[in-house]
């Protein structure tokens, strides 16, 4: 049992046992407020229980279940009024002690003055100033991380964000845009920012490998703290995280997008062979270069192109491989002697049926043996065997397996593992948000956007273009600084290179809504268009690294909301 002192007469607990009761009150406590609603998850004790224990106990005991994510200004007036009448000190508990606490700090923000101009200013006033809490941030400093026998102080921030990626950056930019004297820091290890939606091109000899990628110093907004680490885990309840060196930081609102896991060893011998026996990858920044050289090398045999279970980061990028070296071959003369196939886990070519008719027109001039229901198990790289597990129509499976000349794999594709065991996921391992807001389900100061959460748009850079202003007005309304939020629609776009110079530019939302950014005429979505190759080419790069990246939300400023 961890209890932990949040002010004067009042400590936090996450779910407590029925054995606990005794041991609360051996420490002295004299009252148990239980703030987590019986039946939330299997094996919980009931509130009764714990009363029934308390009283034996000497304890007294009240009921006071809220929701995560719908905790109302009146509970935290409630909790004040009940904490006031029991017997102190007291502990109070819900799943994690999260809500205990935020229920805490909602009554004191009622409070303070009412010429503090908003609630979250209030709530962040308390929770910054030693003054208004000393016990909190008597416990606060204490938090230290421990490695090599070093301790370690805890650094604080009011907005963190994991992972300086597409999303993180751009959010952070658009954060800025908005209130330039925000204290933010993002975390991320890695040295380079890449533009993986070039990789693509990389891959079809159109882009040079360089073009994809900055220094990451460089697309860092000049006004956040950068913090070279990895996050190894969330203790959302102490609004704290934990670095890879032992360190945790803490924060008032946290921003969850670390992209995702590609699992290369989730395919038997893959990652051994990567790079060389005609295996390629358009997913690694150093191996898109490989998959042009194959393409152009490749004369005469079978080249293989795969895609594994959805969901995926782009999932129309197993196919724009597969059509933009196809289209070599063919103007090269040597497609009739080349065979390609397509070997897809999934039953469809493409996941909103509007588009398939266009790309069927290309599987048709290419030839391409379409396999679906295949999903990709193991590769043999100096034997060029590629075998697969092909479920059938009556629920049974059979293994098949083909030789390869060349073949372009897309890896199965995960939440990484640190999310995955997390208290911020889901049953599937990812980002538990909600699908218009962005925000945590369960804990009201994280927000969650790009890969890593379980919306279900398509999990593209055009859609982190897209969340990140929605999430940028969406905290800032939590601080008080915006009066409206935004809802996000589930855009998202995958630009199908059909053929070197054309693209058909699928743009959609949540359910499969289509979701034209341009007028028809301009480019028709539906359609092979030059248009839309030239805004893959030279219109999208920029805006990605001068307008996202920078806060500059051309097409995507979000629309407001007024609260209902
Ligand atoms: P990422 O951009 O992957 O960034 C995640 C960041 O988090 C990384 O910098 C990583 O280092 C960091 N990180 C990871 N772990 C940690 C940790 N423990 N702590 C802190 N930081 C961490 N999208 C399109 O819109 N159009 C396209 O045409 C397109 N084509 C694509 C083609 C390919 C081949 C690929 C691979 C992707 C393509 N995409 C495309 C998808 C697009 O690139 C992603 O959807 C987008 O990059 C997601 O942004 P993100 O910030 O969520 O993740």
């Amino acid at each position: 049992m961890q209890v932990r002192k949040l002010a004067g007469d009042l400590s936090i607990a996450p779910q407590i046992e029925i054995a606990d009761v005794e041991q609360i009150a051996r420490l002295g406590f004299k009252s148990i407020i239980c703030n987590r609603p019986d039946n939330e998850a299997a094996g919980q004790p009931s509130f009764v229980e714990i009363a029934r224990a308390a009283h034996k106990a000497g304890l007294e005991a009240k009921y006071l279940p809220v929701t995560s994510g719908a905790i109302a200004d009146e509970d935290g007036a409630a909790f004040g009024e009940m904490f006031e009448a029991l017997p102190k000190p007291v502990v109070a508990y819900c799943k994690s002690g999260n809500r205990s606490s935020t229920l805490w700090k909602l009554w004191r923000a009622g409070q303070l003055p009412r010429e503090a101009n908003s609630l979250g200013e209030r709530i962040d006033g308390i929770l910054s100033s030693p003054q208004a809490s000393p016990d909190a941030m008597g416990d606060r400093a204490k938090e230290t991380g421990e490695r090599g026998g070093a301790q370690m102080r805890a650094v604080h921030h009011d907005i963190i964000i994991v992972g300086g990626g597409s999303a993180g950056v751009s959010c952070a930019a658009s954060l800025l845009a908005r209130k330039g004297d925000l204290d933010i820091a993002i975390i991320e290890p890695s040295d380079t920012h890449y533009y993986q939606p070039g990789w693509t091109l990389v891959g079809g000899g159109v882009f040079r490998a360089e073009q994809t990628a900055k220094p990451m110093g460089r697309v860092m907004p000049s006004k956040v703290t950068w913090i070279k680490d990895s996050v190894i885990e969330f203790n959302p309840g102490d609004d704290c995280v934990v670095l890879g060196d032992g360190r945790r930081v803490t924060y008032n609102r946290l921003i969850v997008c670390p992209g995702l896991k590609l699992d290369w060893e989730g395919v038997e011998g893959l990652s051994d062979t990567l790079g060389q026996n005609g295996v390629t990858s358009n997913y690694r920044y150093d191996l898109a270069p490989y998959t042009w050289q194959l393409v152009q090398a490749l004369k005469t045999g079978i080249a293989v192109f795969t895609q594994p279970p959805m969901p995926i980061k782009c999932a129309g990028a197993p196919q724009k491989a597969m059509y933009l070296s196809a289209d070599h071959w063919r103007r090269k003369g040597r497609l009739d002697d080349i065979d390609v196939g397509f070997y897809n886990a999934g039953g469809v070519l493409f996941g909103v049926a509007e588009y398939v008719p266009a790309l069927m027109e290309y599987v048709e001039r290419y030839k391409i043996n379409l396999n679906f229901n295949c999903k990709l198990v193991a590769i043999d790289g100096p034997g060029h065997m590629a075998r697969f597990v092909e479920t059938l129509k009556d629920g049974s499976s059979r293994t098949v397996e083909t030789h390869f000349d060349m073949i372009h794999v897309c890896p199965p594709q995960t939440a990484p593992d640190f999310i995955r065991r997390s208290a911020l996921s889901d049953q599937d391992g990812w980002v538990d948000v909600d699908t218009g807001t962005l925000r945590h389900k369960t804990y009201d100061n994280v927000y969650g956007l790009g890969d890593v959460t379980n919306t279900p748009n398509a999990k593209t850079a055009a859609a982190a273009r897209k969340q990140a202003p929605i999430v940028a007005v969406n905290v800032l309304f939590d601080m008080g600084v915006h009066k409206t939020r935004s809802i996000y629609d589930g855009y998202g776009s995958c630009p199908l290179t059909v053929e070197r110079g054309k693209i058909v530019l699928a743009e959609f939302g949540y359910g499969g809504k289509i979701m034209p950014s341009l007028p028809k005429f301009v480019v028709d979505g539906m359609r092979p268009t030059r248009r839309a190759w030239f805004l893959k080419e030279r219109l999208l790069p920029p805006i990605y690294w001068r307008g996202m990246l920078k806060g500059r939300e051309w097409l995507v400023k979000p629309k407001p909301e007024e609260i209902r």
